[in-house]
């Protein structure tokens, strides 16, 4: 292991590094650090965020640029405002003893006047998104036909983000002799593409395997119904009181409920996703930095260049689409050299998912169950127990002392203690008391998982099963169909199930709560020029609708005239249904709103 020193690092760096307290150099900085120092050439790096791969391209791009000139000679290129920021704010900071060093952030969503002016006054160094830097290219703002290093970092991730025009673009505007040092977390065919097209014989440097997870992550999944899944997520929280975590959802709707109800049942928790303003945005992050907020619920598109350091679990509430994603969210967990859990909520129809992850990042899953109730108390109890421990005294209280030792004159110590942790202890106690148990055997039949094919469709007590007169014919298939119901009533992932396709017409599920929603959205509705006809299914069985004159609503005229018909008319307006519907989807908040106070207390 090397020292910066021997790395070959300035005295103004070093002095720096000094200052930062850091001690050693990182892998991808040892590897790094000498390549760029010593040769004039492109480097193509697989590291993670937070493996200290700003100062393994800022250092040697801090060493080698001119500070007595006032001509741009680097450009980063970040995928996210929040990046773009990070990565500047590092810059100046490694680069604080280097006299005359002007770093600018150019990004969007800000004054392009105000930054512009910045750049006029000399930066040898720029660091931009590339959106912002493009329209400040063909706005002739900026010059970057000089620039000797520029790079590319979170490569994968601003292709990802579809800014591979961009990119072409501006570097289109640079000279071809400059080096380039792509640094990206994946190599998928696209980042590989561009390093063959705008770099030469570019030296390689990986840290940990490709698309590999770091090893600072540890891996779980916890296996429940779909219906659950809020639930899990809640006691995954209370199983962990200190914990700091990002939440990953797949779709801004999703974050957005998913917080908005943590908020309800008290917990402090916040949404991050492309629907809020950037003020609002830079609050949360803000209240997420200072650790206002312990669980971020967040998109991943939002969440990209999260820079924060202390982040204990990141949680899927849902698996992303792209099992690539999957190293991008657990990857904001375990950094600079800290250790993280990335827990995964599954349902039975996603089980298969976690055996396609463990090959790309090549590390093993532990399946564990979720807390049941009295586990969940006694973590809290003794977590209540350690915090009591740990607390200074306040000697405020000295001066009560004598009243309060009058009250307890005849109680010993034991009972105190018991009284004392009551206080707390049995609103835990109630809430979590006869819970029922969340985990079910990778063998069962969760509801999530039935689809065309499968038996047992009906609906339950608490269920409705409505008939719908477009199937297969219609180019439907039980997902597809989902979706559309999903979309149409602006319902969430778990909310229509059971779905079930024929050739032309077929079967789902809601909740007893949304029946009225459903049966009222359907009223006079046309897809594709047809009415869509939606009845409660009177076979619960699901087979009873199996008749071919069902297909009698493929005719373009057919209304929905069903017997349900006055129960439609009779139908509430939306608004009230769905806020029902999201009350009674955990109807554990009124008792969860006693969680909340526990643990506001441990703040
Ligand atoms: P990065 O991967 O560049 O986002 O860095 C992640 C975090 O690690 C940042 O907060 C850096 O300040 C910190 N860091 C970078 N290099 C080192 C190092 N050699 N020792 C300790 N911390 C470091």
């Amino acid at each position: 292991m090397s020292t910066f020193q021997e790395l070959g690092l300035n005295d103004d760096l070093l002095h720096a590094i000094t200052d930062l307290g850091f001690t050693k150099p990182s892998e991808v900085q040892e590897k790094a650090i000498p390549i760029l120092l010593e040769s004039e050439t492109d480097l193509v790096a697989l590291a993670q965020t937070g493996t200290g791969k700003t100062a393994a391209f800022g250092f040697p791009m801090l060493e080698k640029i001119d500070v007595d000139s006032r001509t741009t000679q680097g450009l980063i290129l970040s995928p996210t405002r929040e990046l773009c920021l990070q990565i500047t704010n590092e810059m100046k900071q490694y680069g604080k003893y280097c006299k005359g060093l002007n770093v600018v952030a150019i990004y969007g969503g800000s004054s392009i006047t105000d930054q512009a002016r910045e750049v006029k006054r000399g930066a040898q160094i720029i660091v931009a998104t590339p959106g912002r830097m493009k329209d400040m290219i063909s706005r002739r703002l900026v010059d970057i036909s000089k620039i000797q290093y520029s790079v590319l970092d979170e490569a994968d991730e601003m292709l990802n983000m579809g800014f591979k025009e961009d990119i072409t673009d501006i570097l289109s505007h640079t000279p071809d002799d400059k080096n380039t040092w792509l640094f990206s977390a994946t190599m998928p065919r696209e980042v590989a593409t561009i390093a063959k097209k705008f770099m030469h014989n570019p030296q390689e440097i990986t840290v940990g395997n490709k698309n590999e997870s770091t090893s600072t992550v540890s891996h779980e999944y916890y296996l429940v119904n779909a219906r659950d899944r809020y639930q899990a997520l809640k006691r995954l929280s209370d199983a962990n009181p200190d914990i700091f975590s990002v939440v990953f959802c797949r779709t801004k709707r999703d974050t957005q409920k998913v917080a908005e109800q943590l908020i309800e049942d008290g917990y402090s928790a916040g949404a991050l996703h492309g629907d809020l303003s950037q003020n609002q945005r830079d609050l949360v992050m803000t209240s997420f930095r200072k650790k206002q907020i312990q669980m971020l619920v967040a998109t991943d598109v939002a969440a990209r260049g999260i820079d924060v350091d202390d982040i204990t679990h990141v949680i899927n509430y849902q698996l992303p689409d792209e099992i690539e994603t999957y190293t991008h969210r657990s990857g904001r967990t375990g950094r600079a050299g800290k250790t993280g859990v990335s827990m995964v909520i599954v349902s039975k129809s996603e089980v298969r998912k976690i055996k396609s992850i463990e090959r790309i990042i090549k590390r093993q899953f532990e399946k564990k169950d979720i807390p049941d109730g009295m586990e969940i108390c006694e973590v809290q109890l003794m977590s209540l127990a350690n915090k009591i421990h740990n607390t200074e005294v306040n000697h405020e209280i000295d001066k009560y002392l004598t009243s309060i030792n009058e009250l307890f004159e005849d109680s010993t110590k034991d009972e105190l203690i018991k009284k004392f942790f009551s206080v707390e202890f049995t609103r835990f106690y109630n809430y979590y008391n006869k819970s029922k148990n969340l985990n079910i055997a990778e063998g069962s039949f969760d509801r999530g998982d039935r689809r065309e094919g499968g038996r047992d469709f009906g609906g339950s007590k608490n269920s409705t099963r409505y008939f719908i007169n477009v199937g297969g014919k219609d180019g439907f298939d039980w997902m597809k169909l989902k979706d559309f119901l999903k979309e149409q009533l602006q319902l969430g992932r778990d909310d229509v199930f059971k779905v079930e396709v024929k050739d032309s017409f077929s079967f789902f599920n809601t909740e007893n709560e949304l029946k009225e929603k459903v049966l009222a959205f359907f009223t006079d509705f046309k897809h594709e020029g047809r009415f869509v006809n939606v009845e409660v299914s009177e076979n619960r069985g699901g087979g009873g609708r199996r008749d071919g004159k069902r297909g009698g609503g493929r005719r373009d005229d057919r209304r929905g005239n069903s017997g349900n018909k006055s129960e439609r008319r009779r139908s509430g307006d939306f608004k009230s249904n769905s806020d029902r519907s999201r009350r009674s989807e955990s109807n554990s908040k009124s008792s969860g709103s006693h969680m909340s106070r526990p643990r506001r207390s441990r703040r």
